[in-house]
């Protein structure tokens, strides 16, 4: 298939390298180009509908539709003051009042906001504020940082680092040196024959103390989470998980940083991912759902003990080196400030509360069907993994490629979803409608069957 010559598929093919792309394909088929939007539907040059069930990338609370509130608050900022910095004590507006805003959101007491414009700027500033906290500290040694596997802490080059996907590595010279893997808190893959949740969060809990020893605390600055790991396949942890954890990293004296990117506002049914789940971070990072997607905006929120020993350190230095030209933007920070008032007209929270059983109910519907190993969800976030045999939860040979092939399936079916290996992963808008998701459903189940054919017709079942 390629695309008609001078459309913007072909433009796109011709003139855009794309990120997570195979860039030779997109040459010779031309980009999908999306031009318009509406609810959780996007809209094709052709005028095909999809229903986009990963919210673009886990960010369009809203949807993709026109929402007047934010445009008008563009549109007064672009009026007011297009652009101010926030180096040596400026700063615009919106950019106080969502600084206010954002810690009186917090999940935890919090004392600062920091601003950055994506997920993996604001996951690598948070690491050079642990660096620098220890250095503060007169603790240069105590400076290596825990993350999980399966992991997505982004792609520059230290958050790249954190993230525990190899595919986000290979070629890159990534990982640098000092970051240490503990296990991903995932149960049905994971977990032993007949070990039960608890005992798997507690084994999960005890492995990062002997790797925390190991290496010798005293070297070991902080340990970067995701409350519920989102691009790795939408990990739930077990419920005793954290509580278990928690204290380890205390006695150590190691730094959470939730990374809060995917779960924050409202995705898993509260605020915070950090509130479904106990966690008590001494640092939060934050972007996507932050602008429901459309502004570049993130934000790291910053306790008082780690704020207060940043600024005093930063005072013997002269000031905290550290700031991009468009941290805080005013035109980001006007979108994200009235985002998070429609959050709060919506009662979103509540939202997610009342639409995630009929959301649950939707998923384990597919629990029964004969591909189905585990269907896992939380709040308005979740993924089907797909076996090859269900009672051992082996999976299918991976050249067989059956999560990517679902995929392309649904995508034929006007549903877009994101395979990890073979768990098909759902993060719908948070405003969808029951109606809304059980199209979603219906457009699944029909791509699970053809799925389901394809592979018998390869004796695969
Ligand atoms: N952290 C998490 C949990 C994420 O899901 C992502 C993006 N998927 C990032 C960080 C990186 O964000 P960005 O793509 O904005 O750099």
């Amino acid at each position: 298939m390629s695309a008609r010559p001078n459309s913007l598929a072909a433009r796109d093919g011709a003139y855009h390298f794309h990120g997570y792309t195979n860039a030779l394909k997109n040459e010779q088929e031309g980009g999908f180009v999306v031009t318009r939007g509406d609810g959780p539907f996007i809209y094709t040059e052709e005028g095909k509908e999809y229903f986009d069930g990963l919210s673009g990338l886990w960010c369009c609370a809203l949807g993709f539709g026109p929402q007047p509130r934010l445009i008008e608050a563009a549109r007064r900022q672009m009026e007011i003051l297009p652009y101010y910095h926030t180096f040596t004590q400026k700063v615009a507006t919106p950019t106080v009042e969502l600084a206010e805003k954002l810690v009186g959101l917090a999940p935890v007491p919090m004392s600062k906001a920091y601003f950055c414009n994506s997920g993996s700027e604001a996951n690598d500033t948070a690491i050079k504020m642990v660096w620098y906290f220890n250095n503060a500290l007169g603790r240069p040694q105590k400076k290596k940082i825990i993350a999980r596997n399966k992991a997505y802490h982004g792609v520059t080059i230290a958050s790249g680092s954190l993230t525990g996907l190899p595919a986000v590595h290979a070629d890159f010279d990534l990982p640098v040196p000092g970051i240490l893997r503990t296990d991903c808190p995932h149960h049905y893959r994971f977990a032993e024959p007949g070990e039960s949740e608890a005992d798997f969060a507690t084994r999960c809990a005890e492995n990062l103390e002997k790797l925390i020893l190991a290496e010798g605390p005293e070297t070991i600055a902080a340990m970067f989470a995701e409350p519920v790991q989102g691009a790795g396949g939408v990990i739930i942890p077990p419920a005793t998980y954290w509580a278990k954890v928690m204290p380890i990293l205390r006695k150590y004296e190691i730094l959470l940083v939730a990374d809060e990117v995917i779960c924050g506002f409202g995705r898993t049914g509260n605020w915070w991912g950090s509130q479904t789940y106990g966690m008590t971070p001494d640092l939060v990072t934050s972007a996507k759902q932050l602008s429901a997607g459309q502004a570049p905006i993130a934000a790291i929120l910053i306790n008082q003990p780690v704020y207060e020993t940043l600024r005093d350190h930063s005072n013997r230095l002269g000031s905290f080196a550290h700031g991009l030209t468009y941290s805080g933007h005013p035109l980001a920070a006007a979108v994200a400030l009235e985002t998070l008032r429609i959050y709060e007209d919506l009662d979103i929270v509540a939202r997610v509360r009342a639409l995630a059983p009929h959301f649950a109910r939707g998923m384990q519907a597919f629990a029964g069907h004969p591909l189905v190993g585990e269907v896992r969800q939380i709040g308005l976030v979740g993924a089907i993994e797909l076996v090859r045999d269900k009672a051992s939860h082996a999976s299918f040979d991976s050249k067989l490629a059956v999560g990517p092939n679902l995929v392309r399936i649904a995508h034929d079916h006007g549903l877009i979803v994101r395979p990890v290996v073979d768990s098909i992963c759902f993060c719908p808008p948070l405003v969808s409608t029951e109606q809304q998701l059980d199209e979603m459903f219906a457009r699944f189940g029909k791509a699970l069957e053809e799925t389901h054919a394809w592979l018998r017709r390869e004796g695969q079942v």
